[in-house]
């Protein structure tokens, strides 16, 4: 088995790095401060964690390197304009959003896409950073520094939030997961939840949108894509070319896990359609010390990421799986009680959508 690099040395690349084990697959997990000679990209497939760099010794050789897989579709996916542009040029739904250029824009802003707004930095955002909510009359109290960096999205009411997360092979063949529900508060994923069956309209639009684009850019690996839901239709909120936080419950919940499924593709391996039996929970550990004691429940998997802890910062996550519906959100109470407060209404979410989903 070919060895895989993966730019950057995060949460994912661990993953990647752990699911590699098995196989046989060598992951190599790199600082973009890395010395080029440190690492054996020369013999390796590349791939990404991260989806922007900056220019240092290491990424400059990779920048060059032929076994980079998706290297060109990075820049185009990382930057929300030309990222944006792209579902317009495909005829995909997004929220209507327009270039952020000028303080004079505002009242053509506002009247023609509506009077809740939300703007977002073209590049470096994430977990809700980079973003401001605008009304009509609070549009003065935003830094200057804004204009020409960001986009200005409508804000949408939505129903609720979905992601789905799918694979694609050099031979143009996509698979893809059962689509997952999200609980986001203040802009970070808290919660997770996925069903072997998902609604079946909301899977075929997902799957036809998500492939549309995999296709378009011939792209190779796990690709993500967030969406809201808006009655029975979907929006597109934004894509992630890269395994994604929202698909961690496979590495329990599926015969393949989104790590696995992404070695699989970058190295032209057999992919076949992930199987998933079970429902799935994955909570976020979000600036939470680790507590042994969740340890103690039996259905608990633990995937700590060894960083400090900090505020807002995930640290960590959570899988629950299994067939039984009484186990699970018993497991789940048993959970709350070993977690500071503000997991409970995530977790109360998460029993929501499973007594939803057995009570079709
Ligand atoms: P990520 O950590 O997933 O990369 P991000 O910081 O890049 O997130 P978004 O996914 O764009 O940002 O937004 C974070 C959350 O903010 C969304 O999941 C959603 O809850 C809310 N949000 C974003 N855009 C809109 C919108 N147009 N209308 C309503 N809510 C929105
Ligand atoms: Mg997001």
């Amino acid at each position: 088995m070919k060895p895989v690099c993966v730019l950057g040395n995060g949460q994912l690349g661990r993953m990647l790095r752990q699911a590699g084990e098995p196989l046989g697959i060598a992951v190599f997990p790199v600082g973009l401060d890395a010395e080029p000679e440190a690492v054996p990209y020369q013999q390796s497939v590349i791939t990404a964690e991260i989806e922007r760099w900056p220019e240092t010794p290491l990424t400059k050789e990779l920048a060059l390197h032929n076994a980079f897989i998706n290297r060109d579709i990075f820049p185009r996916l990382a930057d929300r304009f030309p990222q944006k542009s792209l579902f317009d040029s495909l005829g995909l739904a997004t929220a209507p959003w327009a270039s952020l250029d000028a303080k004079a824009q505002w009242p053509e802003l506002f009247a023609t896409l509506g009077d809740f707004l939300i703007v977002k930095r073209r590049t470096g955002g994430y977990d809700g950073r980079g973003q401001w909510r605008v009304s009509p009359g609070n549009e003065a109290n935003l830094p200057d520094e804004i204009y020409g960096n960001c986009i200005v999205e409508q804000g949408i009411p939505f129903d609720a939030e979905v992601s789905v997360i799918g694979a694609r092979n050099r031979a143009g063949e996509c698979v893809f997961y059962p689509i997952t529900h999200n609980l986001h508060q203040e802009g970070i994923l808290r919660t997770s939840v996925a069903f072997p069956n998902a609604n079946h309209s909301q899977q075929q639009q997902a799957q036809a949108m998500l492939s549309a684009v995999m296709n378009e850019l011939d792209y190779v690996g796990v690709m993500a894509m967030e969406c809201f839901v808006v009655g029975d239709k979907l929006l597109i909120n934004e894509l992630a070319p890269r395994v994604h936080n929202s698909g961690h419950w496979t590495q329990n919940g599926a015969s393949i896990s989104q790590f696995e499924l992404h070695l699989r593709a970058i190295l032209d391996l057999p992919m076949p359609s992930p199987t998933v039996f079970n429902p799935s929970v994955m909570v976020n550990l979000i600036g939470t010390e680790l507590n042994q004691q969740w340890l103690s429940l039996p259905l608990v998997h633990l995937h700590w990421y060894e960083k400090d802890v900090r505020p807002v910062r995930k640290v960590g996550h959570l899988n629950l799986t299994h067939s039984c519906p009484t186990e699970l959100a018993d497991s789940l109470n048993s959970l709350v009680e070993l977690l500071p407060n503000e997991y409970k209404s995530g977790i109360d979410w998460a029993k929501e959508k499973l007594n939803w989903y057995y009570s079709q």
